[in-house]
């Protein structure tokens, strides 16, 4: 059973407008004071509350831009100052903390190999403790949800309730269109089990590409999540960093105005007769699929038994081959795709085999 994580809603923060999305948007990294104030005043135009940049930069290869450091605090400030703009930069040490602390940094996140290391979370939490300062946490760079979920606790329990997360997708080794898999499949099962933390999406990150952005941001809309962090700069093609995925202020506010944001949920009284339905119809069949499973393993164990009082072993691969066969092929006719039906009775079948197992091995 998941911890629960005792959380600040993020309409309470001060810091975003509702409806939907809420935009984080601003340079991979503060490069020079003009660029930053130039930006920033291009997304304030249009509405933008929330402004990043990084300041320290974690780079794959020595001798890239790293960031111009504690320098560009003072352009965030100043950004603050001039445009009433909350400003909020990656921290990756207790010493950053401190220099956020000390230029009135509003907010600030974890990047995703930050979140990969616990001794590094541990330290940044124990330097937050005493501040009102919202904690982002971006997914860890590879596909670990505990690893996630063990990063808010770790901040959660050293009293930061404003928390919230950034989905920017996973390192992989496999050829895809994106910079980084979306694995979209774990950030619904982060959302399900913490409904009420807030969640935004990283289209820059995970697409690499600002061709991207759109149907990502879509997506996450789709999906329900609550907001947005977007690069943005005022000059993309002189960027020190992530130049291919960045955009200008104008064309955010064009993305922003072109993506559709459905209702969450609705006050309509036909669609909530509508959906009622269909609702109470999935729940007769999702019961009867428990009693399915139920008689099936109930088979399961009786030849379990019977393979036990004739010394046979319990797994025939052969045969099991051939019934996926003939499942994939009859599951096609009802429009079940090959991934869900390999899935589902994969499933079953390990779960059968451990049945038999147990029984051969005396355990039932
Ligand atoms: C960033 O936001 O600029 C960044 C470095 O992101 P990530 O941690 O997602 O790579
Ligand atoms: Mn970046």
């Amino acid at each position: 059973m998941a911890k629960t994580l005792d959380i600040v809603p993020v309409n309470d923060w001060g810091f975003f407008t509702l409806p939907r999305p809420m935009v984080i948007a601003g340079p991979c990294s503060a490069e020079t004071r003009d660029q930053v104030l130039t930006t920033a005043r291009g997304l304030r135009r249009f509405g933008i509350n929330v402004f990043r940049a990084g300041i320290w930069k974690p780079r794959t290869h020595p001798g890239s831009f790293e960031g111009v450091g504690t320098e560009g605090l003072k352009w965030l400030r100043e950004v603050k100052e001039e445009t009433g703009m909350k400003v909020c930069t990656e921290v990756a040490s207790e010493k950053h903390v401190y220099e956020c602390i000390k230029y009135g940094i509003d907010m600030v996140w974890l990047g995703a190999r930050t979140t990969a290391n616990p001794f590094l979370v541990q330290e940044i939490a124990e330097a937050l403790k005493d501040t009102d300062i919202p904690v982002l946490v971006k997914n860890p760079v590879n596909p670990d949800l505990d690893l996630w979920i063990g990063a808010l606790e770790r901040l959660n329990r050293c009293g930061i309730r404003k928390l919230g997360v950034i989905h920017r997708g996973f390192s992989t080794t496999e050829n895809i269109l994106y910079r980084n898999a979306p694995g979209w499949q774990i950030a619904i099962e982060l959302r399900t089990r913490y409904p009420q933390l807030p969640f935004f999406a990283d289209p820059s990150h995970m697409g690499g590409d600002r061709k991207y952005l759109m149907e990502i941001s879509q997506k996450a809309m789709d999906l329900g999540l609550e907001g947005l962090m977007v690069e943005s700069h005022c000059d993309p093609s002189c960027a020190l960093s992530d130049a291919k995925q960045q955009l200008v202020p104008e064309d955010l506010e064009q993305l922003l105005l072109d993506i559709q944001v459905r209702d969450a949920d609705t006050d309509d009284r036909v669609y909530k007769e509508g959906i009622d339905q269909l609702r109470a119809q999935i729940d007769i069949i999702d019961d009867n699929l428990l009693y399915t499973f139920g008689s099936r393993m109930n088979v399961s164990r009786k030849m379990g038994e019977y393979k036990r009082d004739h010394n046979i072993a319990i797994l025939q691969t052969s045969r099991w081959d051939s019934i996926m066969a003939k499942m994939l092929s009859k599951g096609a006719g009802y429009g079940l795709s090959e991934t869900f039906l390999t899935t589902v009775f994969n499933a079953i079948h390990e779960e059968s085999v451990r049945i038999q197992n147990d029984i051969i091995e005396n355990k039932s």
